[in-house]
Formats: C-alpha cells, structure tokens, sequence
C-alpha cells in the first residue's frame, strides 16, 4: 500500500535515475508527485479525418494500420520503422525514427488513435513520430485533454503521466484533504479524488474547473488559517492610552485640506492608540498619497498625551527631508521636533540625547541611530517606520524595546495589492491610503530605445530652460567587472553628461557610496535649485521631494523592477508643473519591452505591484522570500482574489469555533499547517 510520504525513489514507475530528476522539480515524496500539477494543458479530445488534416497543426487521427510495419538501417545508428495507416477519408504514412519497439506494439488491422503533425513533401504526405495508443484502451496521451508536467532532463511527459496516473489508482481515496468536511459541503467543493484525477486527467474543462477550484481554495484555506491564528494568538499587548484629542485643531492648522483616505487612515490609527492594546499598524498608500500626514497626526496626539515619538527613515536624505516636514506642520502646534544622525557632530548628539531622556523633544526623527544603546527617552510611546522594507524585523524590534509596547505605525512605500498586503502583514491592521491628493497630474511616461537618446537629451536642455530640474538615475554607481556591458553608471555617466552633452548646464552626482555629508549638502543643492540635472543611483527612490523637477530619466530601465520604477517615476509631479518620465531601454527581451510598456498606461501603484507580481511572482518582489511565505502550487494571489476571500472568510470562521485547531476533525488541517510553516514561522513578519 503506497503511503503519501514514501521516497520518491520507492514510487513504483520512477526509480534511482528518474527521482534524482523529480527532486530537480522539489518532488521528493509520493505527496508531491501527485501535487505536481500540469503545467498547462493540451486539447486532444477531437479526432480529425485524414483528408482533413492541416499541414503542422497537432491532431488526432483515427485509423487503422493498413500494413506490416517495416524497419529500415538508413545509416549507422538510425533505424526507421514505416507503415501505412488508413481511415475512411484516406491514408497516410507514418515513420518512426530510433523507435524500432513500436513494431511490436503496432499489429496490422488494428484501430489506434495517433497524435502528432502533418508534414507535407512534395505530394507526399506523412506524420512523423506521432504519439499512438490502441483505440480500445483507456486513452492516456491521445483522444482527450491531455496533461503538459513542466519537465527536467531526464524526464519525459510520457513516464510522469503514467506514473502519477498509476499511483493515483494505487492511492484510493487516501489523498492529501486538509478541508474538514463541512467547508468542502459549504462552499460546494468537489472531493479530492475527483479533484486529483481531474487537475491531472480532466474528462472535460468544467471538472478541470472544479478541480482547479477546490485546490486553490484548499491551498488559500490553509494559508489563511495559519495567518489568522498567527495574528490572533499575538499578544495583544496593553499599550499606554493616548487619548483622541479634538482632531480639528490639527486639521484646520494644515496648509491643506487633508483626503478622506488620510482622514480615515487617522481614524483607524487614533482609535487603536486610545483603545488600550498597543497598535501594530501598516499605512500602505501610492507614492505622494500623503502616508506622512498619518505619522504627524499620531505624533500630535501623542503629544498631546505628553508623551514622546520616535520616526525612523532609511536614509540620512529622508531623515533631513522629514524632519523639515514635521518641523512646518507640528511646530506651530508646539511640538519640539529634533533629529538624529550618525554624520552630527558628538557634541550635537549629546544634547539631544539629553534633552530626549529629559523629556524635552517630543519627537525625534532619525535614521537607525536611533537603535543605538545610548538613545535613552523619557516616555516613549509611538515608534514609526517609513518605507518599511528597508528595515529588518530585529531593527523594527530593536526600536520598540525603548520603551514598553509602545505604538508602532509603519509606513509601506510599495503599494501591493490588499489581499496580499494582508497576508504577508499577518500580525499588522493595515490601513490603505487609496486616493491621490486633489490636482495630481499624470506624469506621461514614454519606454523609448536607444535612437532617441538625441531628442531626448534636447528634451532635458529644454526642461531646463524652462526653469525645471531633471532626474537621471542609473543602475550602478561605477564601472567594474561584474556590470555587464552597456550599463550606465552615475560617476562615469554624470561625467559624461556633465562635460560633453551638457556642459553648459549644472550636473552633479549622488550615490550611496559618498558620505552622508556630501550627499546632504548635494541633495540640498538639488532642492535649492543651484544643480539642474542630478544623476544618481536608486537613493532618490524613496520619498525625497523636489517640487520643481519635471523630469526622470530612468537608464538601463530593464534592470528595475516595476513598484521600483514607480516610486521612481512619483519623485516628479509633485509640483505645479507638467512632469515625464523616460525609460530608456534597449533590450530585446519581449518580457521587459511588455513590463517597460505597462509603466507607459498604468499610473496606480497598486495596479502596477498587481502587474509586477504577476510577471515576476512573490518571491522576487520581496527579495528572496523574505516575505516568508510558503511557496503556492496552484494558487495565483493575484487572479484568484475571488476563491482568496472565500478561503479567508472560512480560515475565520474556522479559527473561531477552534481558535487553536485542536479538534480531531480538523487534525488534518493543523498537520498541513505544520508541514508548511515549519520553517517559516519565524520568517514572518
Ligand atoms: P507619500 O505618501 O509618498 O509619503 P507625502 O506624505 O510625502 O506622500 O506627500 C506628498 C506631497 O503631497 C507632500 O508635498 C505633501 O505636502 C502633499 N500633500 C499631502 N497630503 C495632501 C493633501 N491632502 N492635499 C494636498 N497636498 C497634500
Ligand atoms: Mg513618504
């Protein structure tokens, strides 16, 4: 009896050889062959006449074999077997080539089913090495919907069909079912042995549909019950209660008039400050959303509760940049503001700590200096992170172990889709900052080659005259060995500009191997006006503002991603004038040309992440796994949001009726779990 967790190399039909090969594709077990879903999947159900044949296209025919086969020696090492087979409608002659074993399998007067091409020589016309099975058997590879298995050297559709085929006979009804039996009765799902035999074997595409659909739902379910009870089972820690204050006063002293999406992203974060438990939120919001607005919100109200904040940002530039921000809107309101920097001066650091441990300064806005030992407070309350992918969890955590259980809000740069956002920020509230500021223009983005680069380079001549500035950025800093030809890089390529193409205008460089004082005092500079064209690297990706640049140029455009290209892009258009962004490219890659077109229609960050999750699934957008989670078979997070949120509703459902999955009926369920998160738990975030 074949039990799910055998070897892979004990499975009947596989073998040494065939095993090294299927642990190439992660099947290790007998588990995962029948897991191993096909990758797609080919409509042989229709036979075609022989007349009817259309040279090249795959069919299948219907037909007796109309003679002994006949092997031929063509030359050393080449044998072919020839035979006639003929329908109704006509005949045709079929070859075989180093196949000599189907003359033993193909009897004269016989019906069998081939599979293959017409190729037409001349007046001759034949099929060569076409699939074939008996037309009284159970057709396998002919007359029906037929499997595609992704392969590996070593393996061939043909031996994964028929073993899977096989051990999924020799399984029974003993087959991988994590969903307790009244999920599978409450949202009409088929039952694993029709599920199994038609991912792999459809009778037809409406069982392909309903098997597709209960994996993915099971796969989605058991996700979502593991993330469910992980955020639940967090310990709602108590957290000091900052209570709302009258929220007018902060509005009405705003230079605008805050969204509803902020007003409610305020909402949400006030509320779970007064509530008692500690907050752990997420702010997620499209570049220039105003996500800051949040933060100072919760700075005042926690000021206003006498207590202190702490805003922690990745860059020294965002650290300078943000604290100039919360100096405008909280100081009229009274709010010390001070920030912290590893390129101050000893003595500079000294009084601010001492005036942080003392009370002073209600909010200190640092980069993770603020980690560091002697960074004492007096009454912490609030820590948020900007752009929160830039830190580690322990860095997160080091922060907040200033203080106990104090507030956390995080402040997400990359826009993901919400269901997703939602699963991989398991143990966070988030809120979603979806609306723009009123009187954003679209910045028109044009993915052009290499012939442009003349007009293009006119283009920026003109910005400049106009009085705007301009944003070139590069994928690397210098030239060396490991850049692969072609790439631009900002020292030599600022350079370049600086005394060949534009001599006449102002060009500097900034990257992240310069000092953080230099980098400041160029930045700054940028800021002021006094530099027109600013080549860089990717540190003005996230969140420096420069109102009077209309222009990014983005270099080698295929070598980033698409949520990297957009945050990119959001640095212009974010003043009163008309911005553009260039992508310049010239690869020949049909996939980048399609990911660098999307950037050309699409504006919404959360779109744009949709896209880019698609094409370039989880694990890469977040870097290597770091998201955690566990690798998906079948289920898409984008495209089966659908079956997503049915499978959530019933994970929480679920989690209250057995909030620790302990009931026998769903043992299977927390085996899964089990299984899955082993090693992840800890990963997650
Ligand atoms: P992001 O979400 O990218 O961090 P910011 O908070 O930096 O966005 O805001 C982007 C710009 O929009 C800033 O210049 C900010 O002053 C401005 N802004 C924010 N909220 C509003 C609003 N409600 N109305 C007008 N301008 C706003
Ligand atoms: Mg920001």
């Amino acid at each position: 009896m074949a039990n799910l967790g055998d070897d892979i190399r004990y499975v009947k039909g596989i073998g040494e050889q065939r095993a090294k090969a299927l642990r190439k594709l992660g099947v290790n077990t007998l588990r995962d062959l029948i897991c191993y879903f096909p990758r797609t999947y080919e409509d042989r159900s229709r036979t075609t006449p022989i007349s009817a044949l259309e040279p090249g296209q795959p069919a299948c025919v219907k037909a007796l074999v109309a003679n002994e086969p006949v092997l031929a020696r063509v030359r050393r090492g080449m044998e072919l077997v020839k035979l006639r087979i003929a329908d109704d409608s006509g005949s045709l002659d079929v070859t075989f080539f180093n196949q000599s074993y189907v003359r033993q399998q193909l009897k004269k007067g016989q019906s069998y089913v081939f599979y293959g091409r017409l190729t037409v020589d001349g007046f001759h016309r034949s099929m060569i090495n076409p699939l074939f099975e008996p037309e009284d058997a159970p057709p396998t590879v002919t007359g029906r919907i037929v499997p595609i298995y992704r392969l590996t050297a070593g393996l061939s559709q043909r031996v994964l069909i028929s073993a899977i085929k096989h051990n999924l006979d020799e399984c029974g009804d003993d087959l991988p079912n994590a969903l307790p039996d009244p999920v599978e009765e409450c949202y009409e799902l088929c039952q694993p042995t029709f599920a199994y035999k038609n991912i792999h074997f459809p009778a037809d595409f409406g069982a392909l549909e309903l098997a597709r659909r209960r994996l993915i739902f099971e796969e989605l379910f058991v996700l979502s019950c593991a993330l469910t009870r992980m955020k639940r089972s967090r310990v709602r820690r108590s957290g000091v209660i900052v209570s709302t204050p009258d929220m007018d006063e902060f509005y009405s002293s705003l230079p605008f008039v805050a969204t509803g999406a902020q007003k409610s992203a305020i909402g949400d974060a006030v509320h779970d400050m007064a509530s008692g438990t500690s907050m752990n939120r997420l702010v997620q919001g499209d570049v220039g959303s105003g996500k800051t607005l949040v933060a100072a919100a919760c700075i005042w109200c926690t000021f206003k509760g006498g207590l202190q904040s702490a805003f922690m940002a990745p860059t020294e530039i965002l650290v300078n940049q943000h604290f100039q921000t919360f100096t405008e809107l909280l100081a009229p309101l009274g709010v010390r503001v001070a920030k912290l920097t590893g390129s101050m001066t000893a003595k500079q650091k000294r009084e601010i700590l001492s005036s942080l441990k003392g009370g002073e300064i209600s909010l200190i806005v640092g980069t993770h200096a603020l980690i560091s030992d002697n960074v004492e407070f007096n009454d912490l309350a609030l820590v948020i992170t900007d752009e929160q992918h830039r830190f580690g969890v322990n860095q997160r955590s080091a922060l907040m172990d200033k203080s106990k259980n104090p507030h956390t809000l995080v402040m997400s740069a990359t826009p993901i889709p919400r269901t997703l956002a939602l699963m991989i920020y398991g143990d966070l509230d988030v809120s979603i900052i979806d609306e723009l500021p009123p009187g954003r223009q679209k910045v028109d983005t044009y993915a052009v080659g290499e012939e442009m680069r003349k007009r293009i380079y006119n283009f920026m001549r003109k910005q400049v005259s106009e009085g705007r500035q301009v944003f070139v950025v590069c994928p690397a800093i210098d030239e060396n060995e490991e850049q692969p030809q072609g790439i631009k890089t900002a020292n030599q390529y600022s350079k370049e500009l600086s005394e060949k193409v534009f001599p006449e205008l102002r060009v500097a460089c900034i990257h992240g191997n310069m000092k953080s004082p230099d980098k400041d005092r160029t930045m700054e500079a940028f800021v002021a006006g006094s530099i027109d064209i600013l080549v860089s690297t990717t540190v003005v990706e996230v969140g420096v503002d420069v109102p009077n640049a209309s222009l990014m140029v983005v270099e080698n455009a295929e070598r980033f991603g698409l949520s990297q290209l957009h945050q990119l892009r959001g640095r212009v258009g974010r003043g009163r004038h008309k911005s553009y962004c260039v992508l310049f490219s010239d690869t020949k890659g049909d996939d980048a040309l399609a990911r660098l077109k999307i950037m050309e229609k699409e504006n919404d960050g959360f779109k744009i992440s949709e896209e880019d999750l698609r094409l370039r699934g989880p694990g890469d957008f977040f870097g290597a796994r770091q998201h955690g989670l566990p690798e998906m078979h079948i289920a898409d997070l984008c495209t089966d949001v659908r079956i997503l949120k049915d499978a959530q509703d019933a994970a929480r459902e679920l989690i209250d009726d057995d909030p620790d999955i302990k009931k026998a009926e769903n043992a299977p369920l927390k085996a899964r779990i089990d299984e899955l998160f082993d090693i992840s738990e800890n990963t997650l975030n």
